[in-house]
C-alpha cells in the first residue's frame, strides 16, 4: 500500500459523523462538538499517515483507517473536549485555605443549597409574603446579626469589595487614619494604600511600622473647622489636609510583628472615636466567629471584636468563616444603610449560588458544635494531632493495598491554617510520605498531579508527603488509585 493510498482511505468528516455511534452524542452534545472532534481525529491520523517513510507504508495498522474504530475516537474525543478548566483537585498540602485551590471547601448543606435554589427561580430581590419586590440585603442581614450582635449587615463580593464601598462611603475626601505597622498587601494588588486611593478618601498614617499609641490616632484627628484653618495657611510641604472620616484598625492577615512592639487596641480606638464622634472600622479579614484558642488560633473573632463598641467590622466568607468568596460588612444600621444606597453597592453585589452557599454556612455557627463539625475548615482546624494519626494510618494502609511496591511511612508534620490567617498558627499533625526506588518524590509529584482528579502533594526533604489533614476519607480511594502498579 502506498501513502497516497492511505491518504485516500481517510473518511470523510460527513461519513464519519454519520457512524451510528456517535447517533446520541449527536442528539446531546450537538453537530458542532462532534464534527470539530471528527475534524481533529481525522488531521491527526491524516499527520500520522503523511509523517511515515515510504517504505512504512506497507505495515501500517489498516484497522486505524476503520470507520468504526474512528468513530470511537471521535466519541472519547468529544468527552475530553468537554471537560471544564475549573475542575475538582485533592489538597494533600496540609495548608487548610489555600488560595490557588479555592480556599474553603463548603460544607454540605451549602453545596446542596446551592443546587437546590440556582436549578430554578428563587426569592433572590422578592418577598413572597408580602407579593411583591424585596431587597437581597435582608436576605442574611438580620441572621448575621443575631450571630455576631451587629445591628445590621450587608454582603458584597470579597473583603477586598468590602474595603473599597466602606472607605468610599465613609471616607470619601476625608482622611482615614492607619497604623504604619498594618498598611497590609493582601496579595495581588490588594494593599491598603492603594484601595485607599481607588476609594477617594486619603490615608492618614500614624505611629511606626513596629509601634503605634491610641495617642498617635488622637492626634492625628483633624475636624472640620481645623481643615479650613489649615487651607488658609502656607502647608506643610504643601501637603493639604482634609478633616478625618474615621479610624481603621487592619488585621495583619499575613505577617507579625515581633520584639519592640506596641499597637493601639480596639477598646483604644473605640474611646478616641466616640470622644471626637468619628465611627471607627475594623477590617479583620479573616472572619473567625468563634473563640479558637483551645486548638492555638489566637486571633480576635467578630462578635468579641463588635462587642468593642466598634461601628463597622468586614470579613471574608470564605477564609475562616468556611463559607463561598464574599466580603460581608456588619456593624451600625446607620452606616450600613448608606453604603447599601451607595451607587458601589450594585457593582460588587453577589448573586443567589453566594447567597445560597452563606446562608447555609451561616445557620451552622446557631450552635457552636455543629460548625465545628459540619463547617470543614473549622472542623479541620479543631481535629487533634491523634485524630491526624489515625486517619494517616488509614489512608497508608489503602496506597500499600494499592502499590506493594513502594516505601510508605508516617512522618510528623505541622499544619498552616494560610489563605492570609493566622500566620503563626501550626497544626501538629501527621502525614503519608511515599517512596518509590524507581521514581524521585519529583516524579511522584507530577504523577499525582496527573491522575484522573489531580492531587496536589508537598515535597519535603526529597520526600513526597501527603498531609492528611486537608485530604477527606472520601478521596482515599483516588489517591490508593493514583499509586495503583502500572502508574508508578
Ligand atoms: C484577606 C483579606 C482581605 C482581602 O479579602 P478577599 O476576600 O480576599 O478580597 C482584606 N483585608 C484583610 C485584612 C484580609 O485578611
Amino acid at each position: 500500500m502506498k501513502k497516497k493510498d492511505l491518504l485516500r482511505g481517510i473518511p470523510k468528516v460527513d461519513e464519519v459523523i454519520k457512524q451510528d455511534a456517535l447517533f446520541f452524542l449527536l442528539e446531546e452534545k450537538g453537530c458542532v462538538a462532534v464534527t470539530e472532534a471528527s475534524r481533529a481525529v481525522l488531521d491527526k491520523l491524516r499527520q500520522e499517515i503523511m509523517a511515515l517513510k515510504d517504505e512504512d507504508a506497507d505495515s501500517f495498522d489498516m484497522s486505524k483507517l476503520d470507520i468504526c474504530r474512528i468513530a470511537e475516537d471521535v466519541a472519547d474525543r468529544v468527552k475530553e473536549d468537554e471537560k471544564c478548566n475549573l475542575f475538582p483537585i485533592i489538597n494533600a498540602t496540609g495548608t487548610i485555605l489555600h488560595t490557588n485551590l479555592g480556599r474553603a471547601p463548603l460544607c454540605k448543606e451549602a453545596v446542596e443549597n446551592v443546587v437546590e435554589v440556582s436549578r430554578g427561580y428563587s426569592s433572590l430581590e422578592y418577598n413572597v409574603e408580602k407579593g411583591k419586590r424585596g431587597s437581597r440585603h435582608d436576605l442574611v442581614g438580620e441572621l448575621i446579626a443575631e450571630l455576631t450582635g451587629a445591628e445590621d449587615a450587608m454582603v458584597v463580593n470579597n473583603n477586598a469589595s468590602a474595603t473599597l464601598i466602606v472607605l468610599a462611603t465613609l471616607g470619601k475626601g476625608k482622611e482615614i487614619v492607619v497604623s504604619r505597622g498594618e498598611l497590609v498587601e493582601i496579595g495581588g494588588a490588594f494593599r491598603i494604600p492603594d484601595i485607599m486611593v481607588q476609594s477617594g478618601a486619603y490615608l492618614q498614617e500614624v505611629g511606626t511600622s513596629n509601634k503605634t499609641k491610641p495617642s498617635d490616632y488622637e492626634n492625628a484627628i483633624i475636624t472640620k473647622e481645623q481643615e479650613k484653618e489649615l487651607a488658609s495657611k502656607e502647608s506643610y510641604r504643601g501637603t493639604k489636609r482634609f478633616e478625618t472620616g474615621a479610624l481603621m484598625k487592619v488585621h495583619k492577615s499575613n505577617y507579625d510583628i515581633v520584639g519592640f512592639t506596641e499597637e493601639a487596641s480596639l477598646e483604644d480606638l473605640v474611646k478616641i472615636g466616640k470622644k471626637h464622634n468619628l465611627p471607627v472600622i475594623f477590617d479583620m479579614g479573616n472572619g473567625l466567629m468563634l473563640d479558637l484558642e483551645e486548638y492555638g488560633v489566637r486571633e480576635p473573632n467578630i462578635p468579641k471584636s463588635l462587642a468593642a463598641g466598634i461601628d463597622i467590622i468586614l470579613f471574608s466568607g470564605d477564609k475562616l468563616l468556611g463559607g463561598p468568596q464574599a466580603g460581608i460588612i456588619a456593624g451600625k444600621k446607620e452606616y450600613i444603610e448608606k453604603m447599601k444606597k451607595h451607587p458601589l453597592a450594585r457593582v460588587i453585589r453577589v448573586d443567589k449560588m453566594c447567597f445560597a452557599a452563606l446562608e447555609a454556612t451561616l445557620m451552622k455557627y446557631r450552635d457552636e458544635k455543629i460548625a465545628l463539625r459540619d463547617i470543614p475548615v473549622l472542623n479541620m482546624i479543631s481535629s487533634s494531632k491523634e485524630e491526624m494519626k489515625s486517619k494517616a494510618e488509614r489512608l497508608a494502609e489503602e496506597i500499600r493495598t494499592a502499590n506493594s511496591n513502594l516505601n510508605i511511612e508516617l512522618v510528623e508534620v505541622e499544619d498552616q491554617i494560610g489563605g492570609g490567617s493566622a500566620p503563626s498558627v501550626r497544626l501538629p499533625s501527621w502525614a503519608v510520605a511515599v517512596e518509590d526506588s524507581k521514581m524521585s518524590a519529583q516524579g511522584i509529584e507530577i504523577m499525582l498531579r496527573r491522575a484522573d482528579i489531580p492531587i496536589v502533594a508537598r515535597i519535603h526533604e526529597d520526600r513526597l508527603l501527603l498531609c492528611v489533614r486537608t485530604i477527606a476519607e472520601s478521596e482515599f480511594k483516588d489517591i490508593a488509585n493514583a499509586f495503583r502498579t502500572g502508574n508508578c
